[in-house]
């Protein structure tokens, strides 16, 4: 699916002397490298305010801690996503209210979020799964309509942008970042970022993030320890100035695989590609595609196939959160949410790295080819 060592070869260099800087000047904790990262990371995505916390959970669970999110409170977010998202929310002993996807982009369907509303709602989490943004108009004007909080999980999607030109992550009060070794912006181990353009909010992520203390052992608020660390914000800095070529080149693939398929009749043997479903007037995608996910009914014998051949490919996600054993209390039964289940049976993410040489793209069309009927 992912070869980072290509990637790393070609910064080794770079790499090698960020790190060296690091161990260097020794601050490993809140070092220069961190406030760097957090203003480029702001800037990039288009807000104020760049708070570096450990990871993309973190940062979900930071931005919760930050609107005082308590326990019997409500937030309403996609069942189809990582299990971070709802993870958050019940750790805060609050209550996720689940929503179904829009299929034609596996995002939360801005309609059932508007059912979903009661006294007890909070706040709203869309997730921009994939690298492709949610239908953020109408989720915003509902927020508005109910006083409610949005946190937008763009853990997925840096640099990913609305049909208005918005950034992933700036729409919403807050926007939480993962820097997961397979995110699109990755790190050598765990770090996220949430961004803000509210300044009392970032305040307070800063503090959280601390132990909630300010100054020094003198604590206003319950915080944990969930900074980013020094040494990965400098490998950070190095491949974020790379980020945009990468990006360019999943979408270069993805237009390959959409140019392959139809050159071999896939799409009328009963494969769908994913579309890009927000352009802008100029018919620019402004999916950054972190994962490239085809249906096929088919899907576990497909799968199969890919792999005997030894082609990475995996399923996200074959559980949605309403049928997750550990959120059984919630009550849901098979079958409430039919757009999920569906995805959850039918998607599968083939290889879409920027590192994805142009015979490896043939090489999955070929095994696709193999695999489907017809
Ligand atoms: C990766 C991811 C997270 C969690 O990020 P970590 O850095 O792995 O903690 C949260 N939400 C979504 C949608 C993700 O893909």
């Amino acid at each position: 699916m992912l070869d980072v060592a290509a990637q790393h070869r070609a910064l080794r260099p770079e790499l090698d002397a960020a790190i060296a800087r690091v161990i260097d000047h020794g601050h490993f904790i809140n070092g220069p490298e961190v406030g760097e990262l957090e203003s480029r990371v702001a800037a990039y995505c288009g807000v104020k305010h760049g708070v570096g916390v450990s990871s993309g959970t973190d940062a979900l669970l930071v931005a919760l801690m930050a609107i005082d999110l308590r326990p019997g409170d409500e937030v309403i977010t996609s069942t189809y996503s990582f299990f971070a998202t709802a993870g958050a929310v019940a750790r805060m002993g609050a209550k996720p209210v689940l929503v179904d996807i829009d299929p034609a982009t596996f995002n939360i369907d801005p309609a059932g979020v508007a059912r979903a509303v009661t006294k007890r709602t909070k706040a709203i989490i869309p997730v921009h799964l994939f690298g492709q943004c949610a239908d953020m108009g109408p989720i915003l004007d509902i927020a508005q309509r109910h006083g409610l909080q949005v946190i937008e999980d763009a853990a997925q999607a840096i640099g990913a942008e609305y049909k208005d030109g918005r950034r992933a992550g700036s729409m919403g009060a807050m926007g939480c970042f993962s820097f997961f070794p397979s995110k699109n912006l990755g790190a050598m181990g765990d770090a996220g970022m949430v961004v803000t353009n509210d300044d009392a909010l970032a305040e307070r992520l800063r503090i959280l993030r601390n132990h909630g203390s300010q100054p020094k052992y003198h604590h206003k608020l319950i915080g944990g320890n969930f900074r980013l660390d020094t040494m990965q914000a400098a490998i950070l800095l190095v491949k974020l100035a790379h980020l945009d070529a990468w990006t360019r080149k999943r979408q270069e693939n993805a237009r390959g695989y959409e140019r392959l398929f139809a050159a071999a009749g896939l799409d009328r043997r009963g494969l769908a590609a994913p579309a890009a479903v927000y352009r802008d007037a100029g018919g620019a995608h402004h999916h950054i595609y972190n994962q490239f996910v085809i249906r096929t009914p088919d899907r576990d014998r497909v799968q199969g196939v890919l792999r005997a051949k030894g082609i990475g490919c995996e399923v996200y996600y074959p559980v949605p959160f309403h049928l997750q054993e550990c959120f059984a209390a919630l009550g849901f039964a098979s079958g409430t949410f039919p757009e999920a289940e569906r995805a959850a049976a039918d998607s599968l993410a083939i290889p879409i790295s920027p590192e994805l040489a142009p015979a490896q793209q043939e090489a999955v069309v070929a095994a696709l080819s193999d695999a489907l009927p017809g």
